[in-house]
């Protein structure tokens, strides 16, 4: 399965997770995205659903929105996009609207992944038009920042507790 990532992809999954990167210093579940044509990124993003408090400040969704402004056109022709997550459906609905021609994923997701992890929105062919999807480029990475991520969090529950207990 790892055969079938270029070194363009490696490079775009990169800076994927340097847009998760971003949103973990910012307090948001760490999730970036980016959008390629012709190997050139055109677009990224990360998840604000914090900052927005917007359930659908999605990355991917974020990301797709830069995109179509960028292109001028919400008919995403030719495009990659890079996930550092599995899409879930509302992304994964997103996805096909825009027409993208591939999308690459990194960790799963197992509560909202629509890849496989709880549903499939892309096992059925579509009738008219064609998309690529695969998971597991840099899984461990994108998976370790969420781990992370999920720890900082609980600790920072638990001294509140704690702080609340003392005083
Ligand atoms: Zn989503």
């Amino acid at each position: 399965m790892k055969n079938c990532f270029s070194i363009q992809d490696y490079v775009a999954m990169h800076r994927a997770l340097e847009e998760a990167k971003k949103a973990f210093s910012l307090g948001e579940v760490p999730i970036g995205a980016v959008l390629t044509k012709e190997g050139q990124i055109i677009a990224r993003a990360f998840n604000a659903m914090e900052e927005k408090q917007d359930p659908t400040a999605h990355a991917e969704l974020l990301c797709i929105q830069k995109g179509a402004e960028k292109m001028g056109s919400w008919r995403l022709l030719d495009t990659i996009l890079y996930t550092t997550l599995e899409p879930c459906v509302m992304c994964g609905g997103a996805i096909l609207l825009s027409r993208l021609k591939k999308v690459i994923w990194a960790a799963p997701d197992i509560r909202h992944g629509s890849h496989g992890s709880w549903v499939n929105l892309f096992e059925k062919k579509h009738p008219t038009h064609s998309l690529e999807i695969i998971g597991g480029l840099c899984q461990e990475e994108a998976a370790h920042l969420m781990r992370f991520f999920f720890k900082k969090q609980r600790r920072k529950k638990e001294n509140l507790n704690l702080t609340i207990t003392f005083t």
